[in-house]
């Protein structure tokens, strides 16, 4: 832990569950004991973040996996960041990989999402990652500063940021980097921060983990110095073992 926030984990639900599965889970979660000292949000799917927010514990927040790059208007199936304030929902995930690599979204068309989002205070979760090959090319570096740059030129306040580096190869796929490799672009990505933003922000911004993270996995994960925290898909479905890398805080 090397951001001078809180740890902070979140559960990215992707296209999953329906309105029982949702209560099921919510349930879970709201009986779970979780580590007073950890920031925890949940991102449902945009159909049920109202449900969620109505019936989950405000000790948890609630985030979209999405947003419209602008304000609302004629633009058919999006969500604005107004709407999604209006519903109680304060946080927003970008640049995931499934949005870059099977939707298309490229880095310009994020850095302007977050930059919108940001000026009507909603919060992000801003997300890089290298894809296998790229990582075999020892472009990881390369790949995950370019990503930063993109969401850089957008942003002016990062208080209001967690930085998600997930490897494209580790997302759904049960093979979790090791705990060396990820604080070693964990602590790359920081000082890029330091280098390109400020000290401040270097030390202040949470950058957190995402990628098959687990109950089993996430204990070495999280004493890594430049892990902040997790974004978590699969495990994130099961309250208990959420609530396992929620309480995982060193
Ligand atoms: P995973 O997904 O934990 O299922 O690998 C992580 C993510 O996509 O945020």
């Amino acid at each position: 832990m090397a951001g001078s926030g809180k740890f902070f984990v979140g559960g990215n639900w992707k296209c999953n569950g329906s309105k029982e599965s949702v209560s099921k889970l919510v349930s879970d979660l709201n009986a779970a004991t979780l580590e007073s000292d950890v920031d925890v949000v949940v991102a449902p799917p945009f159909v049920y973040i109202e449900q969620v927010k109505n019936s989950l514990t405000d000790r948890i927040e609630v985030s979209a996996q999405n947003v419209w790059i602008g304000k609302g208007g004629a633009f058919t199936g999006e969500i604005s960041a107004e709407q999604l304030l209006d519903i109680g929902c304060k946080w927003v995930i970008l640049g995931h990989s499934e949005r870059r690599h099977i939707i298309g979204e490229d880095d310009q068309f994020i850095g302007k999402k977050a930059a919108y989002a940001l000026s009507q205070n909603l919060k992000v979760i801003a997300c890089i990652g290298e894809l296998l090959e790229e990582r075999e090319a020892g472009k990881t570096f390369d790949v995950c500063f370019k990503q930063m740059k993109a969401f850089a030129d957008s942003i002016t306040n990062w208080q209001d940021v967690v930085i998600a580096y997930e490897p494209v190869w580790a997302i759904g796929t049960g093979k979790v980097a090791t705990p060396q490799q990820a604080q070693e672009v964990h602590a790359a990505v920081r000082d890029w921060l330091k280098t390109n933003i400020s000290p401040d922000v270097a030390s202040a911004t949470r950058i957190i983990y995402g990628g098959s993270v687990n109950g089993g996995n996430c204990a070495e994960l999280a004493k890594q110095e430049d892990i902040d925290g997790f974004l978590v898909g699969g495990a994130s479905l099961k309250g208990p073992e959420f609530a396992t890398i929620i309480n995982s805080v060193t």
